[in-house]
């Protein structure tokens, strides 16, 4: 099964909801024309669709494996991560000055989906990498931006994020990692790693791990975290590379999806120590470490957009060729089974979930973008606090819809989708891993609680909530079924969001357990209402358009419709949220340990 990436609609999204004419004028992205992206947006598609998803199958079946400490990626990756990298994509959102083309985040983005889309495992690579590079320049010393940056945007090099430990998963307070200074400005590096992505692999000429570890006096707990960077080969001066260092991957994982991404164990110093440099100042590491995890936390996101359009895209194009039963109103013959509503209702449900989840993450982009570049200080401040918010529930949000697509992916197809020749029951598999990684649900759902809720008193929720409500009152003044329905779903919808705001900052202190208990819940209210918002945004762009005769007018009528399935049955759930999270509090805690 091919993909073919939704242009139509990724341009509609960032044109006509992330504005990407006002992105446009922001100092530094004035390359970003419409033009250009449409440009970038159809190369970039090629380039996904031709090279990099017709490896995703293949690479199911024969993943990467390991042999005597080194990887071998599944066929074809090597190659294809060279055109990668010459094509110039690991940079198109980084600076000039380092070889990247210095395009918005918002461009970034729908290639990120793009990749994502053709091949989850192929694309861990360059998102980790993205990762590193955000990272090091936010943290890194001029020295180590000289040394590393240029290699590792034109693709030469990868990069890696090396947190956890058998001990330290969710809980980075357990990293025991140690690095002891050397005198010199290094320092030795001594501990394990586990499940690190890309940890070791063939594709490029150096592995750049950016890892976190302890110095000998640091303090327990988070604040003794540092970071540091860890290469494979050891750079000279000159950028040419080095001595082998003491960083080895002893084995790698066998999972249940992304099976040709390889995920390694890492034994650092066990021959005498991996040679290190801090980044940054000692101790911040967990600060600079979040600069890189939100980057990486929107980029699984966009896994999850990506991969819901192909689970979609794939169980579409099945119900309409798998012929069976009649249709239910009559029918001369058997049809086919896209023609009985509970299979439409299922190819609504995704696509519509789908397209929300693609506009949130991309206006969310467009935001991150004005938070970086504004001119204005107080606009960059207040666009970074908005987007900060959005980050956990762009993440968790996106990615247990994905999986949730994928299964109804699976079901369309019934049971050939249970069978793997069909590439469904692949991408079901591969979501799993969306929710986990990065951070699982309820720790995104922790983030969004504390820091991003609690913290300002629900002030950045609720000015969300005030925008929502005006859209809420544009769809009043439009006429027609869908534009009143959708108006009522999103009013309940800001509703409930409100009310459990109200409920998350009130309990805070006094009872924090029952705020927990309904984190991830929030979570997911928050990601509907702020999608469902998305999509009444669009069907009101689509109903301007075609009532004046602008655009294609298939399209706008199915993004009214599709605006409105969403209200009605995915919008609609949103009380239903709003009491498990507010009124039964309780129930979540009622049994005691023991009775488990
Ligand atoms: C394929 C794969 C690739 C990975 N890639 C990388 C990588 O490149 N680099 C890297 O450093 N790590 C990587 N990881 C590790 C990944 O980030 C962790 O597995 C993840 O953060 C969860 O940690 P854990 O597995 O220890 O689970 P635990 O932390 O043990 O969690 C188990 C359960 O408890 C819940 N839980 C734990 N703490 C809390 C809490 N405070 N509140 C509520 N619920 C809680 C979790 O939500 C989860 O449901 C990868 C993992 C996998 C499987």
């Amino acid at each position: 099964m091919s993909y073919k990436a939704p242009l139509k609609d990724m341009q509609f999204v960032l044109n006509e909801l992330a504005n990407l004419a006002q992105i446009n004028q922001l100092p530094g992205c004035e390359d970003a024309t419409a033009d250009t992206v449409e440009a970038v947006l159809e190369e970039n598609a090629k380039f996904c669709g031709e090279v990099i998803a017709p490896l995703n199958h293949a690479g199911d079946k024969e993943p990467s494996f390991w042999k005597d400490g080194s990887v071998t990626t599944s066929k074809g990756f090597r190659e294809a991560f060279r055109a990668f990298g010459e094509a110039g994509w690991q940079g198109v959102q980084h600076p000039q000055e380092f070889g990247g083309q210095g395009l918005p985040k918002l461009v970034a983005t729908p290639c990120m989906e793009m990749l994502h889309a053709a091949n989850l495992s192929f694309a861990l690579a360059p998102l980790l990498t993205d990762g590193a590079i955000e990272a090091l320049l936010t943290a890194g010393s001029d020295e180590q931006k000289a040394l590393f940056l240029e290699p590792l945007i034109s693709g030469k090099w990868t990069g890696t994020m090396n947190l956890t430990e058998p001990q330290a998963g969710s809980d980075l307070a357990a990293v025991r990692t140690r690095a002891v200074p050397q005198g010199d400005g290094t320092f030795k590096v001594y501990g394990t790693k586990i499940f690190i992505t890309y940890g070791e692999h063939d594709m490029a000429e150096n592995i750049i791990h950016l890892v976190l570890a302890r110095t000998p006096d640091a303090p327990p707990g988070v604040k003794g975290i540092s970071l540091f960077i860890v290469p494979k080969f050891l750079v000279n001066a000159d950028g040419s590379l080095g001595a082998r260092n003491d960083a080895h991957c002893v084995s790698i994982e066998h999972k249940l999806g992304i099976k040709a991404s390889p995920t390694a164990v890492l034994q650092f110093g066990d021959h005498g120590g991996a040679i290190g440099t801090l980044v940054g100042e000692e101790n911040r590491g967990l600060e600079y470490m979040f600069i890189m995890m939100n980057a990486a936390r929107f980029g699984v996101g966009m896994q999850g957009v990506g991969l819901a359009e192909r689970a979609y895209q794939q169980a579409a194009a099945f119900a309409k060729e798998r012929i069976q039963s009649r249709e239910v109103a009559g029918s001369p013959g058997p049809v086919a089974i896209i023609h009985h509503p509970d299979v439409r209702r299922m190819l609504m449900s995704m696509r519509s979930q789908t397209e929300a989840a693609r506009a949130l993450a991309y206006v969310g982009a467009g935001i991150s973008d004005i938070a970086h570049s504004h001119a204005d200080e107080a606009t960059r401040k207040a666009n970074l606090a908005v987007y900060e918010y959005l980050v956990p529930v762009i993440k968790g949000w996106s990615t247990e819809m994905s999986e949730n697509v994928a299964r109804d992916g699976v079901q369309v197809h019934g049971g050939m989708g249970f069978i793997e020749e069909t590439g469904a029951a692949q991408h079901y598999r591969d979501a799993k891993i969306l929710t986990i990684y990065e951070g699982t649900t309820a720790i995104q759902a922790n983030d969004l609680v504390g820091r991003k809720t609690v913290r300002d008193g629900g002030a950045v929720a609720k000015s969300l909530i005030a925008q929502v409500r005006a859209t809420e009152a544009q769809l009043r003044e439009v006429q027609g079924a869908d534009f009143a329905a959708l108006a009522d779903r999103l009013a309940a919808g800001s509703a409930a969001l409100e009310q459990v705001v109200d409920f998350v900052v009130a309990n805070a202190r006094s009872d924090v357990r029952a705020v927990f208990a309904g984190s991830v819940p929030y979570l997911k209210l928050a990601g509907i209402v702020l999608g469902g918002w998305q999509m009444a945004r669009a069907a009101l762009v689509a109903s301007r358009k075609l009532g004046a005769g602008e655009g294609d007018a298939a399209f706008l009528r199915a993004k009214i419709a599709t605006a409105r399935f969403f209200g009605d049955h995915v919008l609609s759930q949103a009380d239903g949220l709003r009491i498990a999270i507010v009124e039964d509090a309780a129930g979540v805690l009622a049994l005691d340990v023991e009775q488990f």
